[in-house]
């Protein structure tokens, strides 16, 4: 901010200075002009008089608004004091009060003892409530009826798109686009703030390595470099540039800590980690996201190493506040307070309030622990005055942030409501992000792209007609009605001929549907069949054991291959699937996930080659559930797999994935060559460069993502085995060549140690680039 401000500041002063020079060319000079040169002269200096003075007044408006920003956060926090003296104790702990509203069929209603809490300054926030004409009900009782006026916050979970729905979080990282990533979320933003929203309880960071974990589908997959990345584009996404414009709202950065790693991949169950691999693998996202200025923190459900996270002083105060300097507030996830007595950890509901007060937690989600114990603790001196007025000056600061306290309204505008929804531009975006995102998983004899014109296309499968499940989980207020189906977008294909058969539900052991779907098969040139999980499959509190094809979807792909017929499968889930059976069958597979309103369009500019694929797995897909967890960047051990029989292996599985992580094709093909280093050996203040040569040896131009992954071969901890510390997507024409060149610094080869200090350690080090995890040229250097 400083550095641009001063770039300004010069930038005007120079051209004051040439203005100032031009103006009167006989500043200290004799002059040489002729008087009919010198009258010209005057006119053109008459003008550029003119400019002087629109400069200076443009400089002093300029530097006038600069001081203004720069005092802009004493100015808020003058304002957050006389607010706070203002305040009674009811009425501070009313603002650390989070509560849902209800829904029904017909949409959002709130309680009559909520509207009653809020009446009384009871409520600081209230969530899932949007549109117009509510938010702006519920906020009229908040400045009208309240003895102070404090307008309330709006959150919601606004995970993929609001309206205009964007493919699940865990697709939209296999772009590895950041632009397309922030603008899928400025654009999310836009259409929330649009209906009344001002508080993200998103963007979701937490880094998993199981698939079982329904929750996969909300972050950005395994890797906690890319993660953390995504982390940051997300939260400029929704903040933008600054929170005082109505199109951009508070983002909340979720779940704090480790939830990604519960046991089993079970939804709110334990997690027990080393500080090391917290540190190293779960807390970077987080910290990426404080850096880039994160409003909000929400606590976790699972307990760590013991402690329940909304509970944890050593990651809320210590880490979160201390070490990274987070300046917003934090929130506990929906009634985590209270579950501190189930997981055993606190006696009461009042007990588990004071533990998460002690911890740092300045927000109730749904628990009315606060409203109903704070009173109390202070009473008992158990929570000081000045520990309530911390937190509810950290809330206070972000509804000023936000411009509520000069209009409370602000975000309620029906004319822009009714402009930015399902936007022309909104959709366009949700289209290509969604190409974007796909991942062609296999092109068998070059299948796909398919034939333009011609075609009698068996469309089959539960999920080829879907409007719902397109929208995947945590799908905002996204609308069936609005989104739409492969089934939809084949029948608006021109020149192509289509006859959908569903042959079996989602999730059904009914065949009864496959003899129709043979004969529609019998009678195509191509079947395309969409296959997958429900909506409903992945998401919260959806976890599978299971992660093949549900029901007789394997069976329908069985028997629509004894056809003959060629095959496309179009898969449509929320995490890896388990497809070591399957794979065998189709000529080719394209992973959509689920891709969102524009799911079919999408899908068919890539199956008909509009757009080449370029996306590339975030996530390891395994052959068995029993290899879980598997990730690319797992530990060596002291007894690599080999023939030998006492080595690290499964009897009845291979270790390697079925597609690694960075996997994904293209309709073209590119070659890896001419690995360098400019040195051999590096000083640890020395830049590190690396270039590959990169050629696209096909007959389409295309995107290829190059992935650069780091080996510290030997360290004071163990490291792992590769580890993504770059990558670069480009686009390169069909048959030419490119260098993709790499600076790597010490600090990109950092880590936290025993010690817990964050440092990179001399000796060898292993680079590979390469297209995925596994297909890699290698070279190594010495770190001195
Ligand atoms: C989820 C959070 C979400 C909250 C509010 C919880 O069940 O874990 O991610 O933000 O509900 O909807």
């Amino acid at each position: 901010m400083d550095t641009i401000e001063q770039r300004s500041y010069c930038i005007i002063g120079e051209l004051l200075f040439l203005c100032f020079v031009k103006c009167d060319p006989y500043i200290g000079k004799k002059s040489k002009f002729t008087e009919r040169e010198k009258g010209n002269f005057r006119l053109n200096s008459k003008g550029m008089r003119h400019i002087f003075w629109l400069i200076l007044l443009l400089f002093l408006s300029e530097a006038c608004t600069n001081k203004v920003q720069l005092s802009r956060d004493e100015l808020i926090e003058q304002k957050v004091d006389s607010v706070l003296s203002l305040m009674t104790v009811k009425e501070k702990i009313g603002q650390l009060n989070l509560l849902t509203s209800n829904w029904d069929v017909t949409g959002p209603t709130i309680r009559k003892d909520y509207e009653d809490l809020i009446c009384q300054g009871n409520v600081g926030s209230i969530f899932n409530a949007y549109t117009v004409a509510y938010v702006s009900r519920l906020q009229k009782i908040a400045v009208e009826e309240t003895r102070l006026k404090i307008p309330l916050l709006f959150g919601y979970d606004v995970i993929h798109g609001h309206r205009t729905i964007f493919p699940i979080p865990l697709g939209q990282s296999c772009s590895w686009d950041m632009d397309a990533i922030e603008l899928s979320d400025r654009i999310a933003a836009t259409e929330a703030t649009a209906l009344g929203l001002t508080w993200n309880f998103g963007p979701m960071v937490d880094i998993t390595r199981d698939p079982r974990w329904g929750r996969i589908m909300e972050g950005a997959g395994e890797d906690t470099y890319l993660g953390s990345m995504i982390a940051r584009a997300r939260v400029r996404g929704f903040q933008g540039k600054s929170l005082s414009d109505t199109s951009t709202m508070l983002a909340c950065v979720k779940h704090y800590a480790a939830y990604g790693a519960v046991q089993a991949g079970r939804d709110y169950s334990t997690v027990d980690m080393s500080e090391i691999t917290l540190r190293n693998v779960y807390l970077p996202p987080f910290k990426a996201a404080v850096e880039e200025n994160v409003a909000t923190v929400m606590t976790s459900f699972n307990e760590l190493n013991g402690i329940p996270a909304s509970a944890d002083k050593f990651l809320i105060d210590e880490v979160l506040r201390k070490e990274w300097g987070f300046k917003g507030f934090v929130v506990t996830d929906y009634t985590s307070m209270e579950e501190m007595i189930l997981h055993g950890y606190a006696e009461d509901a009042k007990q588990a309030g004071l533990l998460a007060m002690q911890a740092g937690v300045d927000v109730d989600m749904q628990d009315l622990i606060y409203v109903n114990y704070l009173p109390e603790l202070l009473n008992e001196k158990k929570v000081s005055i000045e520990q309530l007025d911390k937190a509810v000056k950290r809330v206070l600061r972000q509804k000023f942030a936000l411009g509520l306290f000069d209009d409370p309204f602000r975000y309620c505008s029906e004319t822009r409501e009714k402009q930015v929804i399902y936007a022309k531009p909104h959709l366009d975006a949700a289209r290509d992000m969604a190409r974007k995102s796909m991942v062609l998983l296999k092109n068998e004899n070059q299948m796909l792209p398919l034939q333009s014109k011609g075609k009698k296309i068996a469309l089959i499968g539960p999920l080829g007609g879907s409007k719902h499940d397109v929208l995947g989980s945590w799908r905002a207020a996204g609308e069936d009605k609005m989104a739409i189906s492969l089934l939809q977008a084949l029948k608006e294909r021109q020149g192509v001929e289509i006859n959908y058969s569903k042959g079996c539900d989602i999730n059904s052991i009914d065949k009864s549907g496959f003899a129709e779907a043979i004969s529609a098969a019998r009678q195509a040139d191509v079947v395309i069949l969409a296959l997958g999980e429900s909506a409903e499959m992945s998401g919260e509190a959806s976890c599978r054991t299971n992660l093949n094809l549900p029901g007789v979807q394997s069976d329908l792909l069985k028997a629509i291959a004894e056809t003959g017929k060629p095959i496309v499968l179009v898969l449509m889930n929320g995490r890896p699937l388990v497809l070591k059976d399957d794979v065998q069958y189709p000529d080719a597979i394209l992973e959509t996930w689920f891709a969102g309103t524009q799911a079919g369009y999408a899908i068919c500019d890539v199956l008909w080659g509009n757009y080449n694929p370029s996306g590339k797995l975030t996530v390891t897909f395994p052959r068995s559930v029993g290899q879980i967890p598997l990730f690319y960047n797992m530990k060596n051990s002291g007894r690599p797999l080999s023939e030998s029989k006492f080595t690290s292996k499964y009897l009845d599985e291979s270790n390697s994935p079925l597609f690694p992580f960075g996997y994904g094709l293209s309709y073209t093909s590119f070659k890896y060559s001419d690995l360098t280093m400019d040195k051999q050996e590096y000083d640890f203040n020395e830049d590190i460069n690396i270039t590959v040569n990169v050629e696209n040896t096909g007959k389409y131009d295309g995107e290829e993502v190059v992935q650069l992954y780091v080996q510290d071969v030997v360290g004071s901890i163990t490291r792992p085995v590769k580890e993504l510390k770059g990558f670069k997507k480009v686009n390169i024409l069909s048959g030419q060549s490119q260098l993709v060149s790499f600076t790597l610094t010490s600090d990109d080869l950092a880590f936290y140690n025993s010690e817990m200090n964050f440092k990179a350690e001399a000796g060898k080090f292993k680079i590979y680039v390469g297209t995925n995890s596994q297909d890699v040229l290698e070279t190594s250097f010495v770190l001195k």
